[in-house]
Order: structure tokens, then C-alpha cells, then sequence
């Protein structure tokens, strides 16, 4: 599965190089990383025994800023899932135009087997073996998959003991911390304004198109939403438990109290409980996979059902299946510039923190909008312009940002 993700991002990087014509040794050094990190995590666990657990970081390219990306609690985590997902920030925060690079970390563990106070160890930990490698000016982490809000506080706080208080060091803390308004709910809404702006590309209004959307965690939850509230149907969502269907449109608010109060869907009332492939190939106009990476098989592309792709998760789709798309004619908005409204409102949370200055909601919401549009229109023109799927114009666009940067510097 991991080694998959790293073999299927270098495939889109070499697919972006060679339409850039950029030769051999210059995409062999924008795709190296600068350095990776591999460390070794001893913690008391609540049964008393000791717990031995492997975290990363891998920096990617700090040619346009510091390193940033999240970190993910997640048992498929290893060291070449890590780096593929460190390369996907460079280029994403490039398409976003934030002045940052790319990097990623993470621990392998099963976070859902964790207590509060075994996850805050680990966490700690983790930044005693890390704080050297990270800063406010060198590389800022932030949130991914299983971790939020209070890991990032717990972060910030076991940083502080090393580095005094530097609050822009981690993004997606609690507002009580220096978070941003608006952070939670970044990544969704940027999901929808990519959207919005593909629906006005297409000449088509958003209001009453059917949206799947698989996943409920912080990325698909809040699209739901977002996307419901726009009037959009939204006709399918999941979890861990299961899909939950209905072509009649899901109540999006209950099913959010549902999680609130039970954790997942699992018991959720929908017309129709549906699997994982399943959801994915319903009909509908809109899917937002919104979970993990490498759902969107060649045999799932063969059967999906919608127009439009949004990709709210980080590399959803494998290359083959990208392919399978293009020739049916999806729009398939890529992760790179679809999911990039979660780090372009951690750009704006550490301004804030830099500044110690801090915006309300509707300006991050509508500086978020002015990026993601910006970002969309260089993709959709890139991709127009040389015949190319939005995901290799949204390359075209990154790498292309990241290649000037770095021929800039000089050797
Ligand atoms: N983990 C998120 C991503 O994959 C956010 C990264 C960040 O805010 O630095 O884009």
C-alpha cells in the first residue's frame, strides 16, 4: 500500500517532468528529499508495559519557504508513505502559492487503540526526538490523519520546554493556543470553492447536484457540510463502519451529531448501508474520496458514476485509474489544489502567529477563497492550454514554481 503511494507519486512527478522537459539531473534533484528522519518512540502505556513505536519526519524541498506538512497516526504508516506524501506538500503549497515547501511525518501506530494519555505520551516523545529538526522558520507541522487540535497542542507545549514559546512552530492548534478561526474547517472548504469554480468552468450550478463523499473525519465531514449547505445533495457518506446511502440525500447535520455523540456512523439510520467500492461507484455528479489514499483503483475507475472528482484525501487515485478517467472524460480535481485550503489557512495561522494579530472567520474564509481561486485558475489554465488532466496541469503549475525557486538559489 505505502510503497505504492511513493511509487505512484514519483510516477505523476516523472509524467509532469518530462512535460516540463525538465532533463534528467534537475528532476532527479527536485524529487530527492532534503533529509528523512526515522526515530525510535519509548512510552509508558497505561497497562503499565513499555510501548516502542517508529515516527518520521521527511523534509522534502524548502526552495520556496520552510518545510511544511502534517503528521499522521496511522498503522500504514512507513518511511516511503511519509516521503510520498512529503513530495505532495512541495508541490501542493507551491499550486497554493503559500511561500512554503513540503514535508510530512508520522508514527506507526493504531491511533483508534490509543488512550487520551498514551497518545499525548507518544506525542511528547515524539517532539524530544524531533524539536532540533523543527522551528517556526525551518519546518512546521501540522494536522493529518488521526491527529487534530490537541495533539498539536501537546506539541507546541513539549516544544516550548526546549525553545520557549514559539507558537508559529505547529499550525492547526486549538484557537485557545494561537489556532485559526476557520482552520477546522479549511480543507472542506477548499474542496468546495475548487468546486464552485469548476461548476462555473462547466456552466452548471452546484445547487442540486448529487455529491458522494467518502470519509467523515475532518476533510469529508466538513465537505459534507459545506457542500449540503450549498444546496448540493448529498446522496452518500462513510466511515470505518460502512457507507450509508440514500438517493433521497442524507441528513448531513444528524449524521455529524451522530459522530459527535458515538464517535463513527456505526448505527446511523440511511436507506441503504453500502461497502466501500460500492460508494465510490455510485451514481452521482460529485465524488469527494475524502479517506485514504489508493481507493481509486483502475477497477473502480472502470465503474465510477460521477463527473466530477474532488479530491479531498491525498492520493486517492492511482495512476492507471487517472488514466481510465481522463478517457471517460471526469474531471478530476487532484489533491494537490483540491485538498490545499488546509494548508493555505495554516499559512495564514502562522502569519497570525508571527504577528501575534489575529483574524475572525469570515476574512480567513475570504482569503481562502482569493488563494483557491487563484490556484484553480493557473491549474485550469495550464491543463486547458496543453491538453493535460487538471492533476498534470496542477503539477505543471507546482513543479514549475518549485524548478524556478531552486534555479534562483543557484547550487
Ligand atoms: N495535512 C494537511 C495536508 O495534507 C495539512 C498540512 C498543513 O496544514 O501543513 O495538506
Amino acid at each position: 500500500m505505502s510503497s505504492d503511494a511513493l511509487e505512484n507519486a514519483n510516477r505523476y512527478f516523472e509524467q509532469a517532468a518530462k512535460v516540463l522537459d525538465l532533463g534528467r539531473d534537475v528532476a532527479v534533484q527536485l524529487r530527492t528529499p532534503f533529509r528523512e528522519v526515522r526515530v525510535e518512540l519509548n512510552v509508558r502505556m497505561d497497562d503499565g508495559s513499555i510501548g516502542t513505536f517508529v515516527g518520521y519526519r521527511v523534509q522534502h524541498d524548502n526552495a520556496r519557504g520552510p518545510f511544511k506538512g502534517g503528521l499522521r497516526y496511522h498503522h500504514e504508516v512507513d518511511a516511503q508513505e511519509v516521503t510520498a506524501l512529503a513530495q505532495l506538500m512541495t508541490w501542493k503549497t507551491a499550486v497554493a502559492g503559500v511561500p512554503f515547501g513540503g514535508g510530512k511525518g508520522g508514527i506507526h501506530v493504531d491511533a483508534s487503540k490509543l488512550s487520551v494519555g498514551e497518545k499525548e505520551r507518544i506525542t511528547r516523545a515524539f517532539v524530544d526526538k524531533i524539536n532540533d529538526i523543527v522551528g517556526d522558520h525551518t519546518d512546521i507541522p501540522a494536522p493529518d490523519m488521526y491527529t487534530g487540535p490537541q495533539e498539536m497542542g501537546w506539541f507546541l507545549d513539549q516544544y516550548t520546554k526546549y525553545h520557549g514559546y514559539k507558537p508559529g512552530v505547529v499550525t492547526g492548534k486549538p484557537i485557545e493556543l494561537g489556532g485559526s478561526h476557520g482552520r477546522a474547517a479549511a480543507t472542506g472548504r477548499g474542496c468546495l470553492y475548487v468546486t464552485e469554480e469548476l461548476m462555473a468552468r462547466l456552466g452548471e450550478p452546484l445547487v442540486g447536484k448529487t455529491v458522494v463523499v467518502q470519509g467523515f473525519g475532518n476533510v469529508g465531514g466538513w465537505a459534507a457540510r459545506l457542500f449540503a449547505e450549498q444546496g448540493a445533495l448529498v446522496v452518500a457518506i462513510s466511515d470505518i463502519s460502512g457507507g450509508y446511502y440514500d438517493p433521497k440525500g442524507i441528513d448531513v447535520a444528524a449524521a455529524l451529531a451522530w459522530v459527535a455523540k458515538h464517535r463513527t456512523l456505526a448505527g446511523f439510520h440511511a436507506a441503504k448501508k453500502v461497502d466501500n467500492d460500492e460508494l465510490l461507484t455510485l451514481p452521482c455528479d460529485i465524488l469527494v474520496p475524502a479517506a485514504l489514499g489508493g481507493v481509486i483503483t483502475e477497477e473502480v475507475a472502470r465503474g465510477i458514476r460521477a463527473r466530477v472528482i474532488v479530491e479531498g484525501a491525498n492520493g486517492p487515485t492511482t495512476p492507471g485509474a487517472d488514466e481510465i478517467l481522463f478517457a471517460k472524460g471526469v474531471h478530476v480535481i487532484p489533491d494537490i489544489l483540491a485538498n490545499a485550503g488546509g494548508v493555505t489557512v495554516s499559512y495564514f495561522e502562522w502569519v497570525q502567529n508571527l504577528q501575534h494579530y489575529y483574524w475572525d472567520e469570515a476574512r480567513v474564509n475570504e482569503e481562502l477563497r482569493r488563494v483557491m481561486r487563484a490556484a484553480f485558475d493557473a491549474t485550469w489554465e495550464q491543463s486547458r492550454s496543453r491538453s493535460l488532466p487538471m492533476r498534470m496541469g496542477a503539477y505543471v503549475v507546482g513543479i514549475g514554481r518549485v524548478y524556478t525557486a531552486t534555479r534562483m538559489r543557484g547550487l
